[in-house]
């Protein structure tokens, strides 16, 4: 029987769900459905003083948000729970004991004095890298039960052999090779008895099946320290992909205290991205599908995703791409799927009340094509709220070019617009013809012309319907306050 393929994304919820994140957890999900195979997400929450209260809820809520269904996770558990880490301390604690029994791990009595002092020689001889000088190794058995029965507080650490050498066959950089020199004995219960995060990861990707590894490259110096404890444990460690980095335009890590730059997927949702479109732009972060297309569905890429793509240089996150890639699938939904989109954000700024419901679709629908995020909405339609909207730059200069001209056409436009009682598209796209007609000015002076006195902008959606959307009292006080 083929082996069944189980991932894990393995957040630890000290924080939000980070662009970088999401990309390990967008890369393990279509292996694991490539190959038919689990997708889990477990919670390493041991570092108790950093998790933030609501850091569980955010990652599996948008990691669903994405669009990643999880197999097995806290809320939804399979056979190999509990699926955080917090809830199987036991687990860790007795899996440390049986090390303990084998003598590949011990009780490690130094107070954290002790351990500052011991820092503070190796530095005084130039070591920079604290290595622990495994001073506890060498204690009696009788030494080790009195500690115990005193209740002298302890963390149990690894022996970790001098000069041995680990090779992996890494999904990404291919072979890599490891030597435990630069190690030292490591804690892997800490005195507050919980398992340090090298410890956990091994125990429980062991129990729960894990067959492959793809994370970030952040922990491929953690890969000896684990590949060790397999080792004692005599088990076999899942293959590792060590996914490279993700960097800014820049050509700086991606690092979370980069204001300049939405880096959590909370932010893209609250901006109105689209689920489809941020999967197709993160799949596409480190991995190519070798082919001329950058648009694919999610089903697509479960189907295309081959683990021989995995790219070895860094992938740069192109904001313009992802723009560019969200305003595709904007264009692309229907009508209602649209304004589900554009609506809460424009009643978030506007009296909704105030226009009726046929006129705010109107409105909404001509910046379809051309909207690249939800939010951004307010402000392309805010040229219909500004009683007295400024001059573009752009809008001046035109009117440079031959004020005669200009002037011609605003007052020949104007004339007309305020004789009519029709106020349709048909009506205004007659009234412009009849300007053309009359003052013989044809073309960009004409248009542009008036586009500026209505808008005031050289850009903007279709003429004639921005016209009808105004309505003819505000155009026609736009018109009267230009002056030429
Ligand atoms: N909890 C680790 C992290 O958030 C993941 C470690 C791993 O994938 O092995 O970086």
């Amino acid at each position: 029987m083929k082996m069944e393929i189980r991932v894990r994304y393995a957040p630890s919820p000290t924080g939000y769900l980070h662009i970088g994140g999401a990309r390990t957890a967008v890369f393990n999900y279509l292996f694991a459905k490539h190959h038919n195979g689990k997708f889990i997400v477990r919670i390493e929450d041991t570092d108790l003083e950093r998790n933030i209260a609501d850091g569980i809820s955010s990652q599996l809520d948008n990691l669903r948000w994405l669009g990643l269904e999880i197999d097995e996770t806290i809320d939804h558990e399979g056979k190999y729970g509990p699926y955080q880490q917090t809830k199987r301390l036991d687990i860790y604690r007795s899996h440390a004991d049986k090390l303990i029994a084998d003598k590949h791990a011990y009780h490690c009595f130094c107070t954290n004095e002790a351990l500052d002092k011991m820092k503070a020689e190796q530095q005084k001889v130039g070591i920079f890298s604290f290595q622990y000088d495994g001073r506890c190794a060498k204690l009696s058995p009788a030494e080790v039960k009195k500690n115990l029965a005193d209740k002298v507080s302890f963390a149990i650490r690894l022996k970790t052999p001098k000069n041995k050498i680990f090779t992996i066959n890494d999904m990404v950089r291919e072979e890599v090779s490891f030597n435990t020199k630069d190690i030292g004995d490591f804690v892997i219960i800490k005195s507050n008895g919980v398992a340090t995060y090298n410890f956990a990861v091994v125990i429980d990707d062991y129990l729960m099946k894990i067959t492959h590894v793809l994370r970030g490259e952040e922990h491929l110096s953690n890969t000896p320290k684990q590949l060790l404890i397999y080792d004692y444990f005599n088990w076999q460690a899942p293959r590792y992909g060590h996914l490279t980095l993700i960097i800014s335009e820049t050509g700086k890590k991606l690092s979370k205290r980069d204001g300049s730059l939405m880096q959590f997927i909370e932010q893209y949702r609250n901006q109105g991205y689209l689920s489809e479109a941020l999967f197709n732009f993160i799949s596409l972060l480190g991995w190519s599908s070798h082919q001329e297309r950058e648009i694919y569905t999610k089903s697509e890429l479960i189907k295309i995703f081959n683990s021989d793509y995995f790219s070895k240089a860094p992938s740069m996150f192109d904001v313009r791409k992802l723009l560019w890639m969200n305003n595709y699938y904007i264009k692309n939904l229907t009508q209602e799927q649209y304004l589900n989109l554009v609506v809460p954000f424009v009643k978030s700024e506007h009296d909704w009340e105030s226009k009726d419901e046929q006129w705010w679709q109107e409105l909404l629908l001509i910046y379809q094509k051309q909207l690249m995020y939800g939010a951004e909405i307010n402000e392309l339609i805010s040229l219909f709220f500004e009683n007295k909207p400024p001059l573009t730059k752009e809008a001046q200069d035109f009117l440079q070019t031959n004020p005669d001209a200009s002037k011609k056409v605003l007052d020949d436009f104007k004339a007309k617009l305020a004789t009519t009682d029709d106020w349709s598209l048909q009506e205004i796209e007659n009234i412009i013809q009849q300007v053309k007609a009359d003052t013989k000015i044809t073309g960009k002076m004409l248009f542009m012309t008036i586009r500026i006195a209505c808008s005031r902008q050289t850009h903007g959606p279709e003429l004639a319907k921005t016209i009808k959307l105004l309505g003819k009292e505000q155009v026609l006080t736009r018109l009267t306050d230009l002056k030429l």
